[in-house]
């Protein structure tokens, strides 16, 4: 197979994280080496810490907690709403309004 126009054996081109063989699976090159898809989420990719989904370019998102979140994933852990630019309290990694702050789990 011909990728980055060199020559590589199926079984030489290979994740840079996993070393297994990407034969035609999709990958991703990312300073010079290639990824499987699954390493680079894993390794790169931006994942929604409420719903688990990738955040793509062009998604509304937020840092809080140490994670990214989808703008509308930001919701208290007890009632859903939104916490977004509102007082934050958090137990464990999960945002909670202020009125679940404190509430039993
Ligand atoms: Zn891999
Ligand atoms: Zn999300
Ligand atoms: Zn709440």
């Amino acid at each position: 197979m011909h990728a980055l126009k060199m020559t590589y054996h199926v079984q030489c081109f290979m994740c840079a994280a996993c070393k297994s063989p990407i034969r035609n699976q999709a990958f991703y090159m990312e300073e010079g080496e290639p990824y499987c898809e699954r390493d680079y989420e894993k390794m790169f990719g931006t994942k929604c810490h409420g719903c688990d989904f990738k955040i793509d370019a062009g998604d509304r998102f937020l840092e809080a907690l140490g994670y990214s979140w989808h703008d509308t994933c930001f919701v208290c852990a007890f009632c859903q709403i939104n916490l977004e630019g509102k007082t934050l309290y958090s137990k464990k990694d999960k945002p909670l309004c202020k009125g679940h702050a404190f509430a039993p789990v």
